[in-house]
């Protein structure tokens, strides 16, 4: 069978080099996907800086992959599919008995532990492929695989408050602020001082207020935490009102500082969240369908991959990066 070109890391620190892989042959239950459009996310950055670790080597990354079924039995029946980050679950063990299947104990991610999409062509199961909806282009949809998902999952986890922090506004947060307006919440984003492209977009997205982290201009009833800092979390403890909580959505994050009880005093909550469920999936583009987002993107050349990943390392993507294939 022919090879398939795919952009591979063989080893955290190295650039990614376009190779020529094999093909593989399908599994039962298995689907091939030619790939349109790979978004960029910050844990391929992550993996490819080797600040994660535990990936299959060498690594196709990407895991908001758009697409079409070209061998196997179509999810999607003929319509454009998504492959998401959770690429399979034991459906044995604790976490996935009680619905929590984003906790699964020997789950296998897109990217990471599994071969992703930035390459012309993916094998993956077609259980965990999300049909997605027709309109959007190729290129705008791929965002919402992992930060729209991502987003979706921390807007649920940080509760029903109508004041909520976003820090960091980029792929995720672009996304997240429009499903909190449609819910009627206000959204107030905190970028790096100086920032304006991000702060622009922000109050383009319908937010009330767009600053540098370090202000507080009004108390929140709920913050996410998008950038990888952890000096974030006392920050956002900080801003967040008694009984408010603080959810961090990034895989990866530097140390996070001490701070005094205080901050978490008043029953403030700080947690994460990790990975997906197949229905924050299939809940995510209901609601999409009722109330479109809008991405916004920054597209490149399949083989320019090395260059999206500095410029989202360099915080110069407005919105999303998006590879087209
Ligand atoms: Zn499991
Ligand atoms: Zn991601």
């Amino acid at each position: 069978m022919r090879p398939v070109r795919a952009m591979l890391l063989d080893a955290p620190g190295r650039k990614l080099r376009e190779a020529e892989i094999r093909r593989p042959e399908l599994r039962p239950g298995e689907v091939r996907i030619r790939v349109a459009a790979c978004g960029v996310c910050r844990t391929d950055l992550h993996l490819r800086d080797g600040e994660l670790t535990g990936a299959k080597l060498p690594l196709v990354l990407g895991h908001q992959v758009v697409g079409t079924v070209v061998e196997g039995d179509d999810p999607a029946g003929g319509g454009r599919v998504g492959v998401p980050w959770l690429g399979w679950t034991c459906s044995e063990c604790r976490y996935c008995r009680s619905g929590r299947e984003n906790l699964c104990d020997r789950a296998l991610f897109t990217g990471y532990t599994l071969d992703g999409g930035y390459a012309e062509e993916i094998v993956a199961d077609r259980r965990y492929c999300l049909p997605l909806p027709d309109g959007p282009a190729d290129a705008e949809l791929a965002p919402l695989l992992c930060a729209g998902l991502i987003g979706y999952r921390a807007l649920r986890a940080a509760g029903d408050g109508e004041r909520v922090g976003l820090y960091g506004f980029g792929a995720a947060a672009h996304i997240v602020a429009q499903l909190a307006r449609q819910e009627g919440r206000r959204v107030l984003a905190f970028t790096r001082p100086g920032d304006e492209a991000a702060q622009s977009l922000a109050r383009e997205l319908g937010a009330v207020w767009a600053g540098a982290v370090g202000e507080r201009p009004e108390k929140l009833d709920a913050a996410i935490i998008f950038a990888p800092a952890g000096e974030l979390v006392p920050e956002a403890l900080a801003a967040v009102a008694r009984g408010g909580t603080v959810v961090c959505a990034g895989i990866h994050m530097s140390a996070i500082p001490t701070f005094p009880y205080e901050l978490l005093w008043g029953e403030r909550v700080l947690r994460s969240v990790a990975n997906l469920t197949r229905d924050d999936g299939r809940e995510l583009f209901r609601a999409v369908a009722e109330h479109p987002v809008q991405t916004t993107v920054e597209t490149f050349p399949f083989a320019a991959a090395e260059q999206a990943l500095d410029r989202l390392r360099d915080g110069a993507v407005r919105g999303a990066a998006v590879l087209t294939v």
